[in-house]
């Protein structure tokens, strides 16, 4: 079989595996489901590298080869700083965890992130979020699974499956792409972990997680995610650019909880800092 061959059967066992579990028609699935680039998000992408040209930091603005120059990586990323296990805050001080994991333990056991979700690392989401740019998704992944060997040890043997937090059809349509997805896809061939995006599945949208409110979001949730199809008793590792309050990484690991998953961790490229 040739590689072009197998890669059209793959997508249309991923179109057909899609199709069955979200129960809708073949029409109601973009041309390219899962990925696809509306031309309205190639023309803003082509427009800002046209802006900032190749070589720049996307921060300071220095010459750099990486989206990120060494310096900014170091001063945003917080690499000496210490983070909960369980939902990736900043710890202030020496304690195991924070007060709100010991009070409500979430339901996934391990929580990473690559930094905060504070100016101007928010620039880098909005580029990936709203400018589809595909490959600074891709290389926020494998400077998230940088982090990974020694927040995560023992790392799992064997490797976590990688799960990207799924988009719903309309708002995969009105998007064009999931970026958390990409994120992932840099992530597992970083780590060299295998990554499917057919597994958690969004079948229930509501209004965009960051316009309510914090305690409208689990409820906005509810119902949301089916995992389906996974390896018996395997290890998630769950992908996505932001967490807040965590209400989404809660309510998709708990349906890969239900799927079979032995146990969940979540792993995002910025965290919203818990308010004070
Ligand atoms: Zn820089
Ligand atoms: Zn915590």
């Amino acid at each position: 079989m040739s590689l072009r061959t197998h890669r059209c059967a793959a997508q249309r066992e991923a179109r057909a595996t899609g199709l069955r579990a979200t129960g809708l028609r073949a029409s109601e699935l973009p041309a390219c489901f899962p990925l696809t680039f509306p031309p309205a998000h190639r023309l803003l992408h082509a427009l800002t590298r046209a802006l900032l040209p190749e070589g720049r930091c996307r921060l300071c603005a220095l010459p750099s080869r990486a989206p990120l120059c060494s310096a900014c990586q170091c001063a945003y990323g917080l690499p000496g700083l210490r983070r909960c296990p369980r939902c990736a805050s900043l710890l202030p001080d020496a304690a195991a965890r924070c007060g709100a994991c010991a009070l409500h333990p979430p339901a996934h056991v391990r929580a990473m992130a690559w930094g905060d979700y504070v100016p101007p690392l928010d620039r880098l989401i909005a580029s990936v979020k709203f400018g589809g740019d595909a490959a600074l998704a891709r290389w926020l992944g494998g400077l998230l699974a940088q982090r990974l060997p020694p927040a995560w040890s023992p790392l799992p043997h064997p490797p976590p499956l990688v799960v990207p937090v799924p988009l719903s059809m309309q708002r995969l349509r009105q998007r064009g792409y999931n970026q958390a997805w990409e994120i992932a896809r840099g992530l597992a061939a970083a780590l060299q972990w295998p990554c499917d995006c057919q597994r958690l599945l969004r079948v229930r949208d509501g209004p965009a997680q960051s316009s309510l409110p914090l305690a409208r979001r689990a409820a906005n949730l509810r119902g949301a995610f089916v995992a389906h199809a996974l390896p018996r008793a395997c290890t998630v590792l769950l992908v996505d650019d932001v967490m807040t309050s965590g209400s989404t990484a809660e309510h998709a690991c708990r349906a890969l909880l239900r799927g079979g998953a032995r146990e969940v961790a979540v792993a995002v490229v910025l965290r919203t800092p818990a308010p004070r």
